[in-house]
């Protein structure tokens, strides 16, 4: 049984509660590891030690910092076969995703490390007059909490800028995947990072993930998670006026003109509605295919599933793991027996696995739900699982207003050949996030967000940069 400790001023330490969570393998069920159940007081300890550490940090020249941070990335990748074992372990994702992952935050810091060379002020000069010029600098101790479905990179994404930019990080993992957070401790002292820079709180996130947004001296929180919980923490920050970035969740439209690249859109589509189990928040969730080719890409959908590969995660050939946790689990299949009352039929999966060996785990088909009204539960709310409904639709208008019928607006994708058709619909769309012929193909420089209840705010490139930042103008007559 692995004991989990948080990291504290560049040292393991045990909660002051003295007591621990119980974590589990969701490809087994099975309790492997324990975790800190942090409260107030480790977060008061972890504000010291990062407090402590602000000011030398803050005046460590920004090529000290591309150093370090650059060194991190290269531990990660060095250490690529041992995080990416512990990740599919904590969180089920199949070994070869979470390779690939492992790759992208190690890409994080190393994209931000280089940021921190390039972070500049700007200058305006006022006709002759007068010059203004723009100090940037680091807000000071800023709280950094991530979800379940992408662990290591999606903490990476908020820690990496916020260090670049010259701030100390209270970081916390989720209590459900707290593994490989664990191990980037270690990796950060390998690293060179001076103590106290990044501090490491594990535990549930209404106890010590609340204390850390509600802690008066933690100026900044980046928050990645649901959007009930994005509500809650708001509601806390925003009379505090700490800055606040919210990613939140998604209903996310794919839409398949009858003119797109069959096979390339078909293809894509299966990725996007079940890679990592469709617990990826840009997860299209919402196939909108024009009549013409309906039956066809649906007859494609249901052939393919077939032959889909589900369980073991450590196995090269799995296709799908296993489902985060027990709660999420039940949470999704509860969502198919709400989409066959509300009429849907179940044309591919619909219920739980228990691949040979693996009873026990958290495994539930790839599912493909039709005949459901626009308005209905499963259209609307985010399921966060491998679960997808199609539906069909004749022009680009109605497929613009289905796609635009949502609470949610972070991401959708377009399959078309025709350019013309492909920008209007991306002009018209409510998202942050649009890909045209393609999925998930990303560019970190790129702003990063979701409209609607997606989310506040735009993470990636300059925006992560100047979000970790306090600007100041000084004006100078002349
Ligand atoms: P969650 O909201 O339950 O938890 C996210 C994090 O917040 C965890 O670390 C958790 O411990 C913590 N937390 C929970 N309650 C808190 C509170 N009261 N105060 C402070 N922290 C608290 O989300 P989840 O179930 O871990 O993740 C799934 C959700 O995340 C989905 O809705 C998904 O769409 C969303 N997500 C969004 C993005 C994005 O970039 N927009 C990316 C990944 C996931």
């Amino acid at each position: 049984m692995i004991t989990i400790q948080n990291f504290i001023n560049g040292t393991y330490v045990p909660p002051k509660s003295g007591e621990y969570l119980p974590n589990y393998n969701p490809s087994t069920g099975a309790k492997y590891s324990v975790i800190p159940d942090s409260d107030s007081r480790d977060v008061e300890e972890a504000y010291l030690a990062a407090s402590n550490a602000f000011d030398a940090w803050q005046k460590t020249s920004s090529e000290k910092r591309f150093i370090i941070l650059n060194r991190i990335a290269e531990l990660i990748d060095e250490q690529n076969d041992k995080l990416a074992l512990s990740e599919s372990i904590d969180q089920g994702k199949p070994l070869w995703l979470a390779k690939t992952e492992i790759t992208r935050a190690a890409q994080n810091f190393r994209f931000f490390a280089t940021a921190a060379m390039q972070f500049q002020s700007d200058s305006h000069a006022m006709e002759g007059h007068a010059i203004n010029y723009t100090l940037k600098t680091p807000i000071g101790v800023v709280g950094c909490i991530s979800p379940w479905n992408l662990p290591l990179y999606l903490l990476s994404w908020k820690i990496a800028p916020a260090l670049a930019t010259g701030n100390c990080v209270i970081a916390k993992p989720s209590e459900i995947t707290p593994m490989t957070a664990f191990l980037l401790g270690e990796i950060c002292n390998q690293a060179g990072l001076p103590k106290g820079v990044l501090n490491i709180v594990h535990g549930l996130g209404k106890k010590v993930g609340n204390d850390i947004v509600a802690h008066s001296k933690i100026k900044a929180i980046s928050f990645t998670g649901g959007t009930n919980t994005g509500k809650h923490i708001a509601t806390i920050a925003a009379p505090q006026f700490k800055k606040l970035s919210l990613e939140l969740g998604g209903k996310n439209p794919n839409i398949i003109f009858a003119d797109c690249d069959f096979e390339k859109a078909a293809r894509e589509t299966l990725r996007s509605s079940f890679l990592n189990q469709g617990e990826i928040c840009l997860c299209g969730s919402r196939i909108l295919i024009q009549r013409p080719i309906y039956n066809k890409f649906k007859a494609f959908l249901i052939e393919e599933l077939k032959h889909y590969t589900i369980g073991d995660p450590l196995l090269k050939e799995t296709q799908m793991g296993a489902i985060v946790s027990h709660e999420h689990f039940e949470k999704i299949l509860a969502y198919i027996e709400i989409a066959k009352q509300e009429g849907g039929s179940i044309l591919s999966g619909g219920q739980a696995v228990k691949p040979i060996g693996f009873e026990n785990g958290w495994y539930i088909a790839p599912t493909v739900i039709e005949n459901l009204s626009q308005n209905s539960r499963c259209n609307q709310e985010e399921i966060f699982g491998p679960v997808v409904t199609l539906t069909p639709f004749d022009s680009d208008e109605e497929a613009l207003a289905l796609a635009n019928d949502s609470n949610y607006g972070l991401a959708a994708s377009i399959w078309t050949e025709n350019i013309k058709r492909a920008h209007s619909i991306a002009s018209r769309i409510s998202c942050g996030v649009v890909w045209i012929n393609c999925w998930l193909l990303r560019d970190l420089r790129t702003p990063f967000g979701g409209m609607k209840q997606s989310g506040v705010g735009r993470e990636g490139g300059w925006n992560a940069m100047n979000f970790f930042s306090e600007q100041k103008n000084v004006c100078v007559k002349l």
